[in-house]
């Protein structure tokens, strides 16, 4: 086979049509969530207010290995799927290294990232179960942007909670949920007790992921037909994330070889999960050696400094109490430009997993990833997300590495996104207004050990 095929496509009869589920084969199964007010395992049921009772049922289903991906969201996959695996041939000669990298483009969906193939999954069982509203919150606003999209395909209203200082600076973003028929708002608002609470004590607040979930969270528990809708760090978004790496394998394939390291930025762990773990199932199943790397930013590093315990997925406490690595849930990461970063914890598949150290996790800090999203840029001709950056200067360190040792090996990284939305950030980096920013232990302490130790 000519070294030279660049890109590698599935067609449209092997686009996957069951989602993976790797706890059916994870040895040590994560713990369960608890009932914050009982301390005890939460039961399907208790969801059901909260979810459509199909994804509820998904987020605690731990026998099934595969799960049918419905028609109605395989067509519209279709639209944009597979994508394509990339040879980034012009990233390995700018590098001078023997690695052969490989990336996987989820820019290349509609809405330029990965998180409209939960969003299509979500709406469409909303919908099925006879839900005609339904809400969220966003960061950056990537889930929001593909949530309005999927909500106007199978027919709901959207209300979409976002961070304050993103709908402030990140005006464009919200044109695009507007434009795709969304009601938005900005978080804290004064619409829910959650926000109220928060504007009565810190009237300049302005804002952050948790507080804007506790708010669309409210609003779903509060509005009849309504559910509420997460873009990441729950099992059931995971689960639907997978079709990335059920078709990576298969592009692998085509390409004649298999990673000896798997990489993806760190948020909320969805598209590291979508990825990796098809891959990580054959070192589960088969004892394959392949590396899993998550790339976390320094400034938010709940797998590298966070600790294990269970703790709330918001910040007023409304969610179930969650097992996971976590940097405490009224963390507030500082300034940093990749949005979709800032998340307080990592959900608890991959907690778990991380436990049993079945993958491993890098910090990058900011201009390392800037620097490196910019080296993609110049050579491979896409403008990464501020996100996918993450990955790819991990991607870079590993290069270098096989580089030094003259060893061959072969990476795959995500591109989760790109980055045409965020050019006030890479404008920015390049006045050289950005810097990193080196989080003390007191500073993580305070935050860790505001939490009640459930674990023993
Ligand atoms: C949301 C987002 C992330 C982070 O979220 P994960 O759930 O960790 O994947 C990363 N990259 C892009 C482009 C995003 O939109």
């Amino acid at each position: 086979m000519s070294t030279k095929i660049k890109r590698f496509i599935l067609p449209e009869n092997e686009i996957p049509t069951a989602w993976y589920n790797i706890v059916a084969d994870m040895k040590n199964k994560p713990l369960p969530m608890l009932n914050p007010t009982t301390k005890q395992p939460l039961k399907v049921e208790e969801l059901y207010p909260l979810f459509a009772e199909e994804l509820a049922g998904q987020e605690l289903n731990q026998t099934d290995r595969y799960i049918e991906i419905p028609e109605e969201v395989r067509d519209m996959y279709k639209y944009y799927r597979s994508t394509p695996l990339v040879r980034a041939y012009g990233l390995e000669k700018a590098l001078d290294t023997p690695a052969h990298i490989y990336f996987k483009n989820e820019s290349v969906s509609p809405v330029g990232s990965h998180k409209l193939n939960s969003a299509l999954a979500q709406a469409y069982y909303c919908k099925k179960e006879g839900t005609t509203n339904i809400t969220t919150e966003t960061g950056a606003g990537q889930w929001g942007a593909a949530l309005s999209y999927a909500a106007k395909v199978f027919g709901l209203e959207l209300a979409v909670y976002m961070v304050k200082i993103s709908y402030e600076q990140k005006p464009y973003r919200r044109s695009i949920m507007q434009t795709f028929g969304a009601q938005v708002i900005a978080s804290p608002s004064m619409s829910t007790h959650a926000g109220r609470k928060i504007l009565t004590e810190h009237p300049n607040y302005q804002g952050s992921l948790g507080t804007a979930i506790s708010e669309a969270v409210e609003l779903a528990m509060q509005t009849p037909d309504c559910k509420y809708t997460l873009g990441s760090v729950l099992n059931h978004v995971f689960l639907h994330q997978t079709v990335i790496g059920l078709e990576a394998e298969k592009q692998m394939e085509m390409a004649g070889e298999y990673p000896d390291m798997v990489i993806a930025c760190f948020g909320g762990g969805s598209n590291f999960s979508g990825l990796s773990f098809p891959f990580l199932r054959h070192k589960l199943t088969e004892g394959k050696n392949v590396r899993i790397i998550a790339a976390e930013p320094s400034s938010c590093p709940k797998l590298t400094r966070g600790i294990f315990e269970y703790d709330f997925g918001d910040e007023a406490g409304y969610t179930p109490l969650i097992p996971m690595f976590t940097l405490g849930h009224t963390f507030s990461p500082a300034h940093i430009h990749a949005g979709g970063l800032r998340y307080h914890g990592a959900g608890t598949i991959v907690s778990q997993l991380m436990k049993d150290n079945l993958m491993e996790a890098v910090d990058i800090n900011q201009l390392d990833s800037f620097n490196a999203g910019i080296l993609f840029a110049q050579t491979e001709g896409i403008i990464p997300a501020p996100e996918s950056c993450h990955a790819i200067a991990a991607t870079i360190n590993e290069a270098l590495k096989a580089k030094e040792e003259g060893t061959q090996k072969t990476i795959l990284f995500n591109l989760s996104g790109h980055g045409l939305i965020d050019m006030t950030a890479y404008d920015a980096f390049l006045a050289g207004d950005l810097s990193n920013y080196e989080l003390s232990n007191e500073e993580i302490a305070k935050t860790v050990n505001s939490l009640e130790k459930i674990m023993q």
